[in-house]
C-alpha cells in the first residue's frame, strides 16, 4: 500500500515537472516570438519586402532613425538599387525615388547624381545661399548663389607674364596657377588667362548686355545671372593657350589635353566637363578651370566627378 502511494507521489511529481517544462518551453518560444518582432528584421518584412531584402537593408542601415524613415515609406525594392550607390545620401531618398519614377530611363547612378547636385529642379528655381564660410571650396553654381556684397579670399593681380592684363585671383589660386604655367612651360606650352574673378556688378553687366541683345532664354544659356557666377568667386579662370584661343577649338588642343592630365597635380579642376552638362547646368567649357586645392582636385580627378557631385557627397552630406 505504501509503495503505492509512493509512486502515485512520484507520477505527480513527474506530472508537474513535465508541465513546468511544457510551459517553460512554450514561453520561451512566445518570448523569442515578442522579441523577434521587435527587430527591424521583422518590421521590414511585415512592410513588405523579403527576408532577403530585408537583410540587405539592414547591412546598410544602421541608424534606427533611418529605418523609420524606410518604414514610415511605401515600400519600394528599388531603395536597395539605390543604397548599393557610393554616392548615396539618406536625407534625398524620397526625392530620388520621385526622380526615377518621373524618368524611368535614368540609371540608378544618374538619379543619385542629379539629385544630389539639384538637377532635379529647374535653374534659377531653387536658390540655396551658399555657406561662404568654405574658402577654396565655396559652391556657386545655379542653385548656390552668393550675395551681392560677397567678399572673395584676397585678390590679387595675375601677372601678365602669364595672363592678359587686368586679371585678378585669389592668392593662393595665383600661386597654384603660376607653377601650373611653368610646368606647362616645359612642355612646351604657354597658357594664358583671359577671364578670372568678376565681382556682382560686373557680372550683371555682363548677363544683362546678354539678355538686351539675346533675350533672357539665350542670355541664361550663355551667361550666368549675377550671384550664380563663379567667376565671383575669385577661384575661377578662363585659360587658353598662346596658340589657341579659342572656345570652338582649345577642346582639341594640346594643351587642354595637357590641362586634363596635369591640372589638378596644381588644385584645378575642369569645372564644366563634356558629358556632365545634365549635371553642371552648363555647356562644356574646356577653358573654365576652378581652383579648389591639390586635395581635393586630386578626389575628384580620381574618381570622375564633377565639383558639383562632390560638394554634395563629400562636403554638405559629411556636414
Ligand atoms: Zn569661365
Amino acid at each position: 500500500m505504501d509503495k503505492l502511494k509512493e509512486n502515485k507521489k512520484i507520477l505527480y511529481i513527474g506530472i508537474v515537472v513535465l508541465i513546468l517544462i511544457v510551459v517553460g518551453i512554450v514561453g520561451i518560444k512566445f518570448y523569442k516570438d515578442y522579441q523577434y518582432k521587435q527587430t527591424y528584421e521583422y518590421k521590414l518584412v511585415e512592410h513588405g519586402y523579403t527576408l532577403e531584402e530585408a537583410k540587405k537593408l539592414l547591412d546598410f542601415y544602421q541608424k534606427p532613425e533611418q529605418l523609420e524613415n524606410l518604414l514610415s515609406m511605401e515600400k519600394n525594392s528599388y531603395i536597395l538599387e539605390l543604397v548599393q550607390e557610393k554616392y548615396y545620401i539618406h536625407s534625398n531618398l524620397s526625392r530620388y525615388l520621385e526622380y526615377a519614377s518621373n524618368n524611368k530611363e535614368a540609371s540608378t547612378k544618374d538619379v543619385i547624381a542629379i539629385v544630389n547636385v539639384n538637377a532635379d529642379y529647374k535653374y534659377y528655381e531653387h536658390d540655396i545661399p551658399t555657406d561662404t564660410s568654405l574658402g577654396i571650396l565655396i559652391n556657386v553654381n545655379k542653385y548656390y548663389t552668393l550675395p551681392e556684397d560677397f567678399e572673395p579670399l584676397e585678390i590679387s593681380d595675375i601677372s601678365i607674364r602669364y595672363s592678359y592684363e587686368g586679371n585678378r585671383i585669389s592668392s593662393e589660386a595665383n600661386d597654384a596657377y603660376v607653377s601650373m604655367w611653368n610646368a606647362a612651360q616645359k612642355s612646351g606650352l604657354t597658357l594664358i588667362v583671359n577671364s578670372s574673378y568678376r565681382d556682382f556688378k560686373e557680372q550683371e553687366d555682363v548677363y544683362n548686355s546678354k539678355k538686351a541683345s539675346l533675350g533672357q532664354k539665350e542670355a541664361d544659356k550663355i551667361a550666368a545671372r549675377p550671384g550664380h557666377s563663379e567667376h565671383q568667386t575669385g577661384l575661377s579662370i578662363d585659360v587658353f593657350e598662346m596658340s589657341n584661343q579659342s572656345t570652338a577649338t582649345f577642346k582639341d588642343s594640346e594643351a587642354y589635353t595637357w590641362l586634363k592630365d596635369n591640372a589638378y597635380l596644381y588644385g584645378f579642376i575642369e569645372r564644366y566637363p563634356e558629358g556632365k552638362e545634365y549635371l553642371t547646368g552648363y555647356s562644356a567649357e574646356a577653358w573654365h578651370w576652378r581652383y579648389v586645392g591639390e586635395e581635393v582636385a586630386k578626389i575628384i580627378h580620381q574618381e570622375n566627378i564633377t565639383f558639383d557631385e562632390y560638394y554634395a557627397y563629400y562636403i554638405e552630406n559629411q556636414a
